[in-house]
């Protein structure tokens, strides 16, 4: 069985977060450690490893983990923000449970590092 992740263990109530918004398909709150002066995740409550093992029978909950992300930036009145998915170790992944950052709140440099 696959260990339980951090993720894993903030939908099931185990550890708190800054929870911005919850429905049957997802959870939205702040992350620990921002990276911007806005910076929050959302977690689809099924746990999918990364973006790698999504299949065609998630798209539909793709998409609703980008537009929950984006009412909530209107939520914040952001007009910019950035979002990322990392995939996988190399890339920056460090909690095996799909996640998108959202950062907004200062200027971005293009190519990230
Ligand atoms: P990634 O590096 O793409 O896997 O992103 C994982 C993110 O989860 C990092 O930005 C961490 O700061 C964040 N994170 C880890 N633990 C927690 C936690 N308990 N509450 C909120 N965010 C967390």
């Amino acid at each position: 069985m696959a260990s339980t992740t951090i993720f894993q263990k903030i939908i099931n109530g185990e550890i708190p977060c800054e929870k911005l918004y919850e429905d049957d398909l997802c959870l939205a709150f702040n992350d620990i450690s921002a990276q911007a002066p806005i910076h929050y995740l959302v977690i689809p409550k099924t746990p999918i490893p990364s973006l790698r093992e999504c299949k065609n029978l998630d798209k539909n909950l793709l998409g609703h983990l980008i537009l929950v992300g984006q009412k909530i930036a209107k939520e914040k009145k952001l007009s910019n923000w950035r979002t990322v998915i990392n995939t996988g170790a190399e890339s920056g992944q460090t909690v095996f449970h799909l996640h998108i950052h959202f950062l907004s709140g200062r200027a971005m440099l293009w190519p990230p590092g």
